[in-house]
């Protein structure tokens, strides 16, 4: 939404930092700003709030650093809640005859207190979990308690895999094996013989109701998962023979992540479901339909069909999936099936917070070299100087051009040896200073000529961040997701610099140069003036979703420092903070590259006694290097500021 801020009577209040960084229409009425500029979270969606600067400054007490991952564990149960409460809802407006059984899927967040959490907000809906490997099916048999929820096992199974979920079945648990691919059939088939343990059997299918978005090839007929119908029909068959056919209960599909258009959610449940017609008219006792994950998370909140965005609602996708499945059983005349949903994303995207700390700025405008005095000055440097007083009385544009060709001029005279560099600095300070000011120019017009609209994002400063994109917004630098950022505080006053952020990696694609907004994507962002007497923070939103586990050690910076927050009424701030883990030390980024603290020391000691010896250093600086080489160790790998 475009919104002149430039115009002389705009006055900038809290309401327009709200429409600015666009907080309530991506924030889903979890966030806000109070009337002193301070970010606010709503972790139930009520009036109840927490200033997210007030648990950075907490945490900060409590010896944690930005950056910072900051989890409000009741906006996580809220999540949870909200999903299975407008399910039950839709199947009850549409007088469904099934129920909902919904699943989380441990792969997009496996931090033991996000599973702790979701499970224990689930256990009135009997939520369960879905795993797709070995360890996250490890992790769910010893997490799932309630007899009455479900654990989908999907993903690529090799017999321990296979086994370990038959022994859950010993357990009592309502656990399905869904099948990826032909092969496993004969091995689930021959482990339950000879364990004597009934498997329960989903299929996933290879829908050719392809998917949108980013990660569309989960699905249609070239994904690398589930089976097409030739080997449903052999699978099927196979299970007969095995005496197996009371097994197969479940029907399943993932058209993968983030789907941001309804329509496609809805034909892949209209021909999922007719696969679970289709099954049931064979004869077996289908009784599950599970639509996968998908539920997306509007990252811009445009509420539209762009990859960042999703032009539904929760409240739309729970009642289209009910209504579709239900219409395609009627007309086939078969009972309807419980409904198993994996939304992942969905529900853990919105409870995590990356706090990150702009601790520099790159400019191109911050120094103003000294002019050369007049007599001997590069007739060069007068015309760029005439060009910035705009003494020829021209167009925007045209000085655009006449600044271009002046600065091509001086590169290549400074190549050449004509120019030297104090003159080159004068130059490029001059170019950069008619830039700045076209770049003002432009954002006062109604109208910018296509040339000029790159200015601003030329002109734009870079702050500098700590934290490492490739850590902490993995989809970022992957796959060009956007993630909603703002300042936590300040929100009063108005942001007056056009902005890009830079990482602290050494990697020049650790950045984010685009944000989220409700037209189109913005080149830069608009953040305060940094100010040397206080921190200035940023956040970064919606980022609960894949990007702790995905994240890498690029650079060695490795995990951040991350707290659990959780809503108290009794206290003063409304909050307390229950958990704080502290991201890697040194000492743990330099293990993963088989590095031993203990032997790099012995090592440099080595050095520092032959320095010592040779008289190079004395004995106690020595010491001192040795002791603050060890604290380093124990220290944090990210600035410390
Ligand atoms: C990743 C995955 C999910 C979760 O998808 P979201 O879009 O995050 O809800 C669900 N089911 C399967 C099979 C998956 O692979």
């Amino acid at each position: 939404m475009k919104q002149n801020t430039d115009t002389k009577d705009f006055v900038w209040t809290v309401a327009s930092a709200e429409k600015y960084y666009g907080l309530k229409r991506w924030g889903g009425g979890h966030f806000s700003v109070d009337e002193d500029g301070f970010m606010l979270v709503h972790p139930s969606g009520d009036q109840r709030s927490i200033r997210i600067h007030d648990i950075v400054t907490e945490a900060i007490g409590k010896g944690l650093k930005p950056p910072l991952t900051i989890r409000i564990q009741d906006l996580l149960r809220t999540r949870v809640v909200e999903l299975n409460e407008l399910f039950t809802q839709a199947i009850q407006n549409e007088d469904y005859q099934g129920s909902y059984r919904g699943v989380f899927p441990i792969k997009v967040n496996q931090l033991r207190e996000v599973i702790e959490e979701i499970r224990d907000a689930g256990k009135a809906y009997h939520f369960g979990l879905e795993c797709g490997s070995k360890p996250e099916l490890m992790i769910a048999l010893a997490m799932h308690k309630d007899p009455e929820s479900l654990i989908i096992c999907n993903g690529y199974k090799d017999n321990e895999f296979i086994k370990l979920a038959l022994q859950g079945r010993r357990l009592g648990k309502e656990i399905f094996l869904v099948v990826e691919q032909l092969s496993e059939v004969p091995r689930i088939i021959q482990i339950s013989k000879k364990l004597g343990v009934r498997p329960l059997i989903g299929f996933r299918v290879k829908l050719s109701t392809a998917g949108e978005g980013k990660w569309a090839s989960s699905s249609g007929e070239d994904a690398k998962f589930g089976l097409t119908s030739p080997e449903i029909i052999d699978a099927s068959r196979r299970l007969k023979r095995a005496g197996l056919d009371d097994c197969l209960q479940l029907i399943h599909f993932h058209i993968g992540s983030q789907v941001p258009n309804i329509q496609t959610i809805k034909k892949a449940t209209v021909e999922a479901t007719r696969f679970f017609c289709e099954l049931k008219k064979m004869g077996f006792p289908m009784r599950l339909l599970d639509v996968g994950g998908g539920l997306g998370i509007d990252y811009d909140g445009s509420r539209s069909n762009y990859e960042s965005s999703m032009n539904y609602t929760m409240r739309e996708y729970a009642r289209d999936v009910v209504y579709n499945i239900k219409s395609v059983c009627a007309d086939a005349g078969v009972a309807v099936p419980d409904i198993v949903t994996e939304s992942g994303r969905s529900i853990v995207a919105p409870h995590s917070i990356l706090v990150t700390q702009v601790c520099d700025r790159i400019s191109k405008t911050s120094v103003s070299p000294k002019l050369a005095s007049k007599k001997k000055r590069n007739p060069i440097l007068v015309e760029l100087e005439a060009i910035l007083l705009n003494q020829h009385g021209s167009s925007p544009l045209e000085r655009f051009h006449d600044a271009q060709q002046k600065k091509e001029e001086t590169n290549n005279l400074f190549s050449l040896g004509y120019l030297n560099l104090t003159e080159k600095a004068e130059a490029d300070a001059t170019y950069w200073k008619i830039c700045k000011e076209l770049s003002d120019l432009g954002k006062q017009a109604n109208y910018t000529p296509e040339e000029l609209e790159s200015l601003p994002q030329m002109m734009a400063e870079q702050y500098v961040c700590n934290f490492s994109v490739f850590q902490s917004l993995i989809d970022h630098w992957a796959c060009d997701q956007l993630f909603p950022i703002a300042p936590l505080h300040r929100l009063n006053e108005s942001p007056d610099v056009d902005a890009t952020l830079v990482d602290i990696t050494c990697d020049s694609e650790g950045k984010v140069s685009e944000f989220t907004d409700v037209e189109d994507v913005r080149k830069t962002i608009r953040l305060h003036p940094l100010d040397a007497k206080q921190p200035y923070y940023l956040g970064v939103f919606l980022v609960g979703a894949y990007q702790d586990i995905m994240g890498d050690l690029h650079n060695l910076f490795g995990r951040v420092d991350e707290v659990h927050v959780f809503l108290e009424d009794d206290e003063e701030d409304g909050f307390y903070i229950e958990d704080s883990i502290k991201g890697f030390t040194v000492n743990d980024v330099l293990g993963f590259t088989q590095y031993d603290g203990h032997i790099l020391t012995r090592q440099l000691k080595k050095q520092i006694d032959r320095a010592t010896k040779a008289d190079i250093i004395k004995p106690r600086e020595g010491t001192r290097m040795l002791d603050e080489y060890a604290e380093l160790l124990r220290g944090h790998t990210y600035l410390v500021t």
